[in-house]
């Protein structure tokens, strides 16, 4: 795959150059790669939902990003593309291991995550795993130390971290918590304190939530260095 040193260097400078009330509503207005864009196009992606607006100057721009918007908002595209783009702007590659976790409360959230990234990600070649229980744990073993991006339910995770010697993650970049109100609803809050624990402090987390409860307040105080609030409210 051809380095596109050029490419890098430009969207580097425009990310950082990103400011809060930027006026974006289509993707190709984003400083994202060819190779997100072309990912988006494909999947008949052109329109920015609002918070989407919101959320990705911000997150392109490196900060940690709370946000609340209610199902169907198009939360995922909000946190997924920030990931892989900081990932490419990295120059991420196979040897660099683990550099995106996502943390989803259920299995068929993980997997429709995961279809959404094979579909938006599919120009890149960045390797990505599903780590959600059900399936041989010696299988997971053996596959979880080649990928890039891992899409996880917070038990399976954190008996990797746990059970798997090989398991690292000391090479983080972003983490993603998803559905925030959902995994501390559903009884994870104790094991995501404790994944948590077990990553690099110096990351970029992005967390996502369809209501903003005391309980998701406390998590973000946990886990997000001075975020940006962002938040869509339905209009009567
Ligand atoms: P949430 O996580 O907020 O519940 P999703 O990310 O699952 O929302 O998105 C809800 C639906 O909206 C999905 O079918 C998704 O494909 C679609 N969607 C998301 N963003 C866009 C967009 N920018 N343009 C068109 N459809 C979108
Ligand atoms: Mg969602």
């Amino acid at each position: 795959l051809e380095l596109n040193r050029k490419e890098l260097n430009e969207l580097e400078t425009r990310c950082k150059s990103l400011v809060i009330d930027s006026d974006f509503e289509r993707f190709d207005e984003l400083p994202l790669s060819k190779l997100t864009l072309e990912g988006l196009q494909k999947s008949n992606y052109v329109e920015m939902t609002e918070i989407q607006r919101k959320a990705l100057p911000l997150a392109l721009n490196g900060g940690d990003v709370l946000g609340a918007a209610k199902t169907g908002s198009g939360k995922t595209l909000a946190f997924l593309i920030p990931l892989i783009e900081t990932l490419y702007r990295r120059e991420w590659s196979q040897m660099d291991g683990l550099g995106g976790l996502v943390i989803a409360p259920t299995r068929e959230l993980a997997v429709q995550i995961f279809e959404v990234l094979r579909k938006i990600g599919r120009r890149h070649s960045l390797s990505a795993g599903l780590v959600i229980g059900g399936k041989d744990l010696q299988v997971e073993q053996e596959r979880i130390n080649r990928m890039n991006i891992l899409i996880c339910t917070p038990g399976r995770l954190l008996q990797h971290m746990d059970q798997t010697a090989s398991f690292n993650c000391d090479n983080l970049q972003v983490l993603v918590l998803d559905e925030a109100d959902r995994i501390l609803d559903m009884g994870f809050e104790k094991t995501v304190n404790a994944i948590i624990d077990n990553l690099p402090k110096e990351r970029q987390t992005l967390l996502f939530s369809a209501t903003q409860t005391n309980s998701v307040k406390d998590l973000a105080r946990l886990s997000l260095r001075d975020p940006h609030y962002v938040s869509v409210h339905e209009e009567s």
